[in-house]
C-alpha cells in the first residue's frame, strides 16, 4: 500500500526514540513526559533551584543582579534536552526549532504576566553565522514570535566582536570577554523586550546584551531560553 503523502512530508516518528507518533511529527507522549522540564528556578536568572516554590532569587542574583529582570528556561540542559539542542544547532536539524520553541511558547502563554513588545535573538558574529549558515536563536525567536504574536527584530543588534566561546574561559575572564561585544543599529521599538537564545550557561552573554538594551532605553528585559545549564 502506498504511504500517504503527509507521511513523506512529516515522517511520523518520535525525534528521540523513533516510535511512530500519530498526532504531530515531534515527540511521542513518553519522551515528551520524560523531558527534563525545569520547574523550580530563580525568577531572575532561571538557575535551577531544587524545591523552590513561588518567586525566589538565587544567591548569585542576590549578590550581583544581572542586567535582565527575569528569565524563563523550558528545560534543564541535560540528556536528552542537550542532544536535541545540539542536533538543532550543530547538525542543522532545523525542524527541531518548531518543537522546542513551540513548547517554550506554550509555557510562556500560560503565565499570568504581560508579554514583551519585541523579541531579539542573541546575534552570532557574522563569521560564525557564515560558518553555521543560520542563527539558532533567530530560528527559535521566529517560532516564538509567530506563536505569541510578537515582532522579531534580528537585525537591530549585532555582535561586533568575535568572542571566545565562554566555555573555554576561566570564570573571571568571561565577563570581560563579552565587554563591547554587542551594538545596536537603530532605535528600540518597545520598552519591554525578551532576548531569545538556545541555552543559558553563566548568563553573562544575555546579561551583556540586556545591559546594552537598557542603555538604549529598554525598561524591562527578559531572557527566554530552551535550556538552562547549572545545578
Ligand atoms: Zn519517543
Ligand atoms: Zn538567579
Amino acid at each position: 500500500m502506498p504511504r500517504p503523502l503527509t507521511a513523506l512530508i512529516f515522517p511520523a516518528h518520535c525525534r528521540l526514540c523513533r516510535a511512530p507518533v500519530s498526532n504531530g511529527p515531534d515527540l511521542c507522549p513518553g519522551c515528551l513526559h520524560d523531558l527534563p522540564w525545569l520547574e523550580a528556578a530563580c525568577t531572575q536568572c532561571a538557575r535551577p533551584l531544587a524545591g523552590a516554590v513561588g518567586p525566589v532569587l538565587c544567591g548569585a542574583c542576590q549578590r550581583h543582579a544581572p542586567a535582565f529582570d527575569a528569565a524563563t528556561a523550558l528545560l534543564h540542559y541535560r540528556p536528552p534536552a542537550d542532544h536535541l539542542v545540539q542536533r538543532f544547532k550543530f547538525a542543522g536539524e532545523l525542524a527541531l526549532a518548531p518543537l522546542l520553541a513551540g513548547l517554550l511558547a506554550t509555557r510562556i502563554a500560560a503565565r499570568p504576566s504581560g508579554l514583551p513588545g519585541l523579541l531579539i535573538p542573541v546575534p552570532l558574529h557574522p563569521a560564525r553565522l557564515r560558518e553555521r549558515g543560520f542563527n539558532q536563536a533567530t530560528e527559535l525567536a521566529r517560532v516564538l514570535g509567530r506563536r505569541l504574536g510578537i515582532g522579531v527584530d534580528h537585525r537591530l543588534c549585532q555582535r561586533i566582536r568575535r568572542t571566545e566561546p565562554q566555555s573555554t574561559l576561566p570564570l573571571k575572564q568571561r565577563r570581560a570577554n563579552l565587554r563591547n561585544a554587542f551594538t545596536l543599529s537603530g532605535r528600540l521599538a518597545a520598552a519591554h523586550i525578551a532576548v531569545v537564545d538556545d541555552v543559558m550557561t553563566s548568563g553573562h552573554t544575555s546579561g551583556e546584551l540586556a545591559r546594552v538594551l537598557k542603555q538604549a532605553g529598554a525598561r524591562r528585559v527578559e531572557v527566554w531560553v530552551i535550556a538552562r545549564a547549572g545545578h
